[in-house]
């Protein structure tokens, strides 16, 4: 028995550990680990490491941090401000069901969602599956030969077929016809994406407005915002008479029943995946598509996943064409697109594997069904309905009673889409019921029941699809629920995601999604909410979004925020447009050189490009830092037309330059302005702000610093910051009326993940924030001290210090024993970790970033694999080990290499069980080393046939 005396209450609350949940080190391992860094006190370490010029002046104040009960209460009366009414409104965003099965295991499935962009194929052949089946779904159901894995949204991905059509076109005209039936953020974008390139958009009705000499493409939408359903064939052949390239805007569920794009001739489609199962989320996140034809496949922008073969000849997926993209081809590019929507597309393909294509016929007939009802309601009233044909969505023209129907139909429960000042307009989806059609003829004074009226088809006969789509077997697998659960698990368990291992991707911020952030984003009062709802209804995603621009305002030092853009490298394009537009609005019209340092990341140099800007490349030092001299030099030299530098802070070498502020004066002394790309804000939240430095206008990666989980390659959002003198320039959007043009499809580009990072915030507050940037500073400082010695780190500060990450150098085991960068990668999956981003700033190194987030005991594995590999490279160095047939070279091992005959010089126990990798909880990569060259050279974009698997089997 306790003695009373003995008997106290401590302070201890089991759930107000705010700085726990996302700090890893534990205040004694923290004092351990500043004992092998050298540092007495950890702001002693954060003292020597950052600038004392560049530090905050002021902490970060916004009250007490909230525990997880009181943050999501907040969350809970914020959402309840949010009105969830019916939305029919369509243009472009549908009511649609997630099933269940698909919500549960993949939405909230921290296995899916907390997973890198498949760089590493190996530790991702689940989620490359996934991608397959979406590839070969849009591109079954577009009638085109190759898909992507996924674009922002439906308006960035028309502006991209403009772009892909203007660079595959062999007519020299400078104009690009849009069809006025697109939807108008898709024109919106368009218009934005053609301004800085010097392109002319005629914007018109196809069939009576475009002549193909004027053009080098043109985009139509199937079925219209309106309602027509078209055919193209004519004017498509017509185009291709005068080499223009055409796009078609076509909607997913509508092609399950009418004839595919494809079939009429055209080179791309795009569209939007999101009535496939993913909520609207007022307005995003949600994956776009893009198909082509095969001959554009090399041009297309986006990832595209692809069927190569590992080192034993058994298939594997990985990504294709990579030579494609940015961070290879920087202002060449073919887009700026890094993060796109890849948890999204798997939630779409799934729902296609779900219900195979029967059910997403009946899902679609269904669906035209209530749309015939509605019309024949509505005709019975007087009304006339438009157009004739259709598939879900009709206008109807109503004079000047549109106010007044308009708010009998809220009274009622359901948004209509108000369509100039005289019409109607409502689409139908999955999820609408006969009471909602009801409800819709009494706010137009009529009181039928569904049962009055004879469902009849009106799509257009000559129009009606007769081709074949999903015929793959594995849209036609035994749709049980334990089968689809046991599938998605099985995908899954072949992936490697931060629910297992620390992933130190440097400069990518792979920290904790925390659940309790993660839970309010499945809430209806969030996730049904339709991006273009009168404002009095989305009164909570207001608050929420001012509540946190104003909290990244404190962090940043800026004065405005813009939450449009849906990823970092939409943010630096807006940001730049944004730049391009203040400069203009001064006279400056000629103002287009964009200074950026070589070591800048790939998307700097393709947004700038994008944006019409001309890339001039500074050199950088020996150490990593922008060579001053040089800035200088070219600073002066393009001082007449100069636009503005774009630089990373702290440096892509994770250093904290000491010559930033001088960076920023020299441009701003010329003229220019400063954009920081902020993806690296976990260095400096607290600590040091953008915007006191000196610079103008920043993006934040939500999806790295602000704990919005990666989901395998997206969702992201890439908030801009701008200093006031520019906020007058930042994106506008048609359903604003006013500002400067449009970047993303949706007014806040995806707002329905932004309570993660609000909840985010409010739980750290501002101290639990800036502690978390020096724990973050602390575990980068402490790999680099355990790892001396084994491995040189490449840039330091002045003092020995490294920012948030540390970029170590392999070359030299390469020189002394044939040991690649790629060896170290592949070999750290057998130790069961996610490989260092590699090769990025400099060939031939690993940039490690660990974030706050990780525990010293994960930290100590991760190290233990590093100094093991060392060890193995050293075998190689002393002639104790093969130079090719060593444990580094056969990397990753699999359950394959351990059955039947072992003849290597090393044993099982050395290639299956290396330091780092667990005895019981064995991550086993499920393919060997991954052949890229042969899976460029046969190109396969969609699922094998079956055939395949049964031989791959043998
Ligand atoms: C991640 C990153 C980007 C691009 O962000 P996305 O969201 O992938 O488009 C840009 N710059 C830097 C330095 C980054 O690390």
């Amino acid at each position: 028995m306790t003695d009373s005396t003995d008997f106290h209450f401590t302070d201890y609350q089991p759930y107000d550990f705010a700085n726990r949940r996302h700090i890893g080190p534990s205040p004694s391992e923290m004092a351990e680990m500043l004992k092998v860094v050298g540092y007495p006190t950890l702001d002693k370490l954060i003292d020597a490491t950052i600038p004392a010029s560049i530090r905050q002046k002021e902490p970060l104040a916004w009250g007490a941090a909230l525990t997880e009960r009181e943050a999501l209460d907040r969350l809970r009366e914020t959402a309840n401000k949010n009105q969830v009414l019916t939305s029919l409104i369509g243009q472009g965003y549908y009511g649609t069901i997630t099933p269940p099965v698909i919500q549960r295991n993949i939405l909230e499935n921290p296995a899916w969602y907390t997973a890198y962009t498949p760089y590493q194929p190996e530790i991702s052949q689940g989620r490359l599956e996934a991608l397959l089946n979406f590839q070969t779904m849009i591109s079954d159901l577009t009638g085109l030969d190759v898909a992507n894995a996924s674009l922002l949204d439906e308006a960035t991905a028309a502006a991209e077929a403009m772009a892909l059509c203007q660079r595959q076109a062999k007519s020299k005209a400078t104009a690009f016809f849009v069809d006025r039936e697109c939807h108008p953020q898709t024109i919106a974008l368009i218009e934005t994406r053609a301004a800085p390139l010097g392109w002319t958009v005629i914007v018109g009705d196809p069939m009576t407005d475009l002549d193909p000499v004027d053009v080098f493409g043109a985009i139509f939408q199937y079925p219209g915002t309106h309602g027509h359903v078209r055919d193209f064939s004519g004017l498509i052949a017509r185009l291709h008479q005068t080499g223009a390239v055409a796009a078609v805007a076509a909607d997913l569920l509508a092609l399950t029943l009418l004839k595919s794009p494809g079939e009429m001739g055209a080179d791309i489609a795009i569209g939007s995946s999101q009535r496939f199962g993913v909520p609207v989320g007022y307005g995003g996140p949600h994956a776009a598509y893009m198909a082509v034809k095969d001959a554009h496949k090399r041009a297309m922008p986006g990832r595209l996943v692809g069927v190569s073969v590992d080192a034993r000849g058994n298939r594997a997926y990985r990504l294709s064409l990579q030579t494609r993209e940015q961070h290879i081809r920087r202002e060449k590019a073919t887009s700026n697109i890094c993060t796109a929507q890849v948890l999204l597309a798997v939630l779409a393909s799934m729902y296609g594997v779900f219900h195979g294509p029967d059910g997403l016929k009946a899902i679609a007939q269904q669906v035209h069904r209530k749309a015939v009802l509605m019309a024949k309601g509505l005709e019975k009233l007087g009304y006339k309905v438009e157009p004739e044909t259709f598939f879900d969505t009709i206008t109807v023209e109503v004079g000047h009673m549109q106010g007044l129907i308009l708010r009998a139909a809220v009274a009622e429960g359901v948004n209509l889409r108000k369509v100039g000042d005289t019409r109607i307009g409502m689409s139908l989806d999955e999820r609408t019921r006969p009471a909602t059609l009801e409800a819709v003829w009494r706010a137009f004074g009529g009181s039928f029941k569904v049962s009055d009226f004879e469902p009849t088809y009106r799509l257009p006969q000559d129009l009606l699809r007769k081709s074949a789509y999903m015929t793959h077997p594995i849209f036609h697998m035994n749709r049980a629920e334990s089968e689809m659960t046991r599938y998605i698990r099985r995908l899954s368990d072949r992936d490697l995601a931060l629910d297992r291992a620390m992933i130190p991707l440097g400069s990518c911020t792979m920290k904790l999604n925390a659940t309790a952030e993660m839970l309010p984003i499945t809430w209806p009062e969030f996730s049904d909410i339709h991006p273009f709802v009168p404002a009095d209804q989305a009164l909570g995603y207001k608050e929420m979004i001012d509540d946190l621009s104003a909290k990244l305002c404190q962090i940043t030092g800026y004065d405005a925020f813009s939450m449009q853009p849906n990823s970092g490298a939409q943010g630096e394009y807006a940001g730049l447009l944004t730049i391009r537009n203040y400069h203009i609005a001064n006279g400056d019209t000629h103002r287009d050189v964009c200074l950026i340092p070589t070591s800048a990341h790939g998307t700097n140099p393709a947004s700038a490009q994008m944006a019409g800007m001309k890339v001039v490349p500074v050199k950088a030092r020996e150490n990593g830092d922008v060579d001053l001299e040089d800035f200088r030099a070219k600073a002066e030299e393009h001082a007449a037309s100069l636009s503005c530098c774009m630089i990373t802070y702290p440096s892509t070498h994770g250093v904290f330059e000491e010559t930033v502020k001088e960076i920023c004066e020299i441009t701003h002394r010329h003229g220019g302005q400063v954009y920081l790309d902020g993806a690296n804000m976990n260095a400096m939240v607290g600590l040091s702000r953008p915007g006191d430095i000196g610079s103008d206008v920043s993006h934040l990666n939500l999806h790295k610093t602000f704990c919005i989980p990666h989901g395998g390659g997206g969702p992201g959002m890439g908030p801009i910051g701008v200093k006031a003198h520019l906020a007058p320039y930042l994106p506008g959007h048609p359903q604003w009326h006013g500002g400067q043009g449009a970047v993303s499809a949706a007014p806040f580009g995806s707002p329905s993940i932004l309570p993660i990072s609000w909840s985010y915030c409010l739980m750290m507050g501002g101290e639990g924030l800036t502690q978390a940037t020096k724990v973050a500073i602390l575990n980068a400082n402490y790999i680099a001290a355990r790892l001396k010695g084994a491995y040189d780190v490449l840039y330091k500060s002045a003092n020995g210090r490294v920012a948030h990450e540390c970029i170590i150098d392999t070359r030299p085991l390469n020189a002394s024993a044939g040991v690649t960068v790629d060896d170290i990668a592949k070999r750290l999956i057998d130790c069961g970790f996610h490989a260092p981003t590699m090769s990025w700033p400099v060939a031939g190194t690993l940039m490690i970033e660990p974030t706050e987030s990780e525990t010293k005991a994960e930290i100590d594995r991760f190290c233990d694999a590093m100094l093991a590999i060392r060890e193995e490279a050293r075998a190689i160095e002393g002639g104790k080990a093969d130079k090719e047939n060593n444990p580094l070279k056969n990397a990753p091992h699999t359950v394959e290499d351990l059955v039947g005959e072992w003849n290597r010089p090393y044993s099982r126990e050395q290639a299956c069980f290396p330091p780092g990798s667990f005895r019981v909880d064995k991550y086993w990569s499920p393919v060997n080393r991954i052949d890229n060259v042969y899976g460029d050279r046969n190109l396969v974009c969609t699922c094998p046939p079956m055939s395949e698997y049964a031989e791959a089997a043998e």
